[in-house]
C-alpha cells in the first residue's frame, strides 16, 4: 500500500472518499505484518469485503478498527480520518465546537474522539533527549482575579518543558509534563521520561534543581526573565497562547493531553509529508481506550 503523503485537503479528499477507502487503509496497517488471530493465533484467514477478516481455524472476524482507538467510532471513519488529518497537519488550533460545526457531528462527540487523537500522540518516551537541552517550568491558564501567577491558590495548571537544541540554537524536539508543583520531587520525572544521563542540561538557579544535579548533568544559570533561554521560552510562549486561545478553561486531568497534541506536532514540523501516516499507525497501536477513561483518567 501507498501511505498517504503531504497536507493537501483535495488530495486527501480523493484518497479518502470513503469509510471502505478508510477500512482498508486500517486493514493495510493493522495487519502490516501479517494476520494473526486474536482469539487463537492462527494465521490464516479470509478477507471479507468490509476488509475484516476471519480466522480459517475459529472463524472469529475482525475488523479493521476493532482494539484501535476508532473502535465503534459513531459517526463514521470518514470523518474520523478527516478530524486526524486536521490535527496533525494544521498549524492552528482546533477545537472540539470547531470540528462539530465542520463535521456535523455533537460537540461532546468531537470531544472525546479528539481526546483519543491525543492519546496516539503521547510521547512513546522511548528516545531519550541527549546534546544541549533547556529545561524550565512554568504556569499556564485562564486569567483569574486578585491572584497573582505563581500564588499558592492560584488555579493555574503547573508544568516544566524540556527542549533539545539543534547545533544552531533552534528547536529540535520538545516536551512537557503538568507537575503538582516546582519541587525537585515533582521536577524529576520530565528527567526521567525524556532526558539522557548525557545530556548537557541548563536550568534557571531555582533550588527544586539541585537535588536533580546529582544524577544528571545540570548547569543553573540565571533565566534573565527566560532571554539565556530564547528557544524554550518561545515553545512556552506559544503553548501558553495556544491554550489560552482555544480552551479558555482547561481542566487539570486533560491538560496533559493537550501537551501531548502541542508537542506531538512540533517535534514533527520536519516531516509533515508523513505526519498522517505515522498518526494513523499510532491509532491503530494504540488499544482502545473507553470514554469512561477518558472520563475518570
Ligand atoms: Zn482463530
Amino acid at each position: 500500500m501507498e501511505i498517504f503523503r503531504g497536507q493537501n485537503l483535495l488530495q486527501f479528499s480523493d484518497r479518502f472518499k470513503t469509510d471502505q477507502d478508510c477500512k482498508s487503509y486500517l486493514s493495510e496497517i493493522k495487519w502490516s505484518n501479517g494476520y494473526c488471530c486474536r482469539k487463537c493465533s492462527h494465521t490464516k484467514c479470509q478477507i471479507r469485503k468490509d476488509f475484516s477478516r476471519t480466522c480459517n481455524r475459529c472463524s472469529d472476524t475482525e475488523s479493521p478498527g476493532a482494539n484501535t482507538l476508532f473502535h465503534k467510532v459513531k459517526f463514521g471513519l470518514r470523518k474520523a480520518f478527516f478530524i486526524c488529518f486536521e490535527m496533525s497537519t494544521t498549524t492552528k488550533s482546533l477545537s472540539a465546537s470547531y470540528l462539530s460545526v465542520r463535521y456535523g457531528i455533537r460537540e461532546q462527540t468531537a470531544r472525546m474522539f479528539m481526546h483519543k487523537v491525543r492519546e496516539a500522540m503521547k510521547s512513546s518516551e522511548n528516545h531519550a533527549m541527549n546534546g544541549q537541552v533547556h529545561v524550565d517550568e512554568f504556569v499556564v491558564g485562564g486569567h483569574e482575579q486578585g491572584k497573582p501567577g505563581r500564588s499558592y491558590h492560584s488555579k493555574k495548571k503547573k508544568a516544566v518543558g524540556a527542549l533539545q537544541l539543534t547545533d544552531k540554537g533552534k528547536v529540535k524536539r520538545f516536551y512537557i509534563l503538568k507537575t503538582k508543583d516546582f519541587s525537585a520531587k515533582s521536577l524529576r520525572p520530565i528527567f526521567e521520561k525524556h532526558l539522557s544521563k548525557d545530556a548537557k542540561i541548563t536550568t534557571d538557579q531555582w533550588k527544586g534543581y539541585r537535588p536533580i544535579a546529582k544524577d544528571y548533568s545540570i548547569t543553573q544559570i540565571p533565566s534573565k526573565k527566560g532571554l539565556n533561554f530564547p528557544a524554550l521560552h518561545t515553545m512556552i510562549h506559544q503553548v501558553k497562547s495556544w491554550i489560552r486561545t482555544v480552551y479558555s478553561w482547561v481542566s487539570e486531568k486533560h491538560i496533559e493531553r493537550y501537551f501531548n497534541e502541542f508537542c506531538y506536532r512540533v517535534n514533527r514540523s520536519q516531516s509533515k509529508e508523513t505526519i498522517f501516516n505515522n498518526l494513523i499507525k499510532r491509532m491503530v497501536k494504540n488499544d482502545n481506550i473507553y470514554h469512561r477513561q477518558i472520563i475518570c483518567g
